[in-house]
């Protein structure tokens, strides 16, 4: 049996975010909070403009210092904090 080779991420093609939606995530929310780390639309679109997976901090940094810090408490909280220091960093 002859086994076919997949291409992960690099052929997926990435549908556009709904109108109004967030143009980076694709999903919906404030300006001024951080875009959807776990959205696969912004994972895939900052690979492709970074050449590397996006962190929390990376989808924080367009917000205030005081919004920031507030979600990395929230995100530390859960576990899924993926900043400086992060297990996924790197
Ligand atoms: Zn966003």
């Amino acid at each position: 049996m002859k086994t076919v080779e997949i291409p992960l991420m690099e052929e997926l093609a990435i549908l556009p975010p709904a109108p109004d939606a967030c143009p980076m995530c694709a999903t919906q929310h404030d300006p001024d909070v951080p875009h959807n780390a776990q959205s696969l639309y912004y994972q895939m679109k900052f690979r492709q403009e970074h050449g590397r997976f996006p962190t929390w901090d990376d989808a924080m940094a367009h917000c205030s210092e005081e919004t920031r810090q507030r979600w990395q408490l929230e995100l530390k909280l859960h576990g899924t904090y993926t900043g400086k220091g992060g297990r996924r960093r790197g």
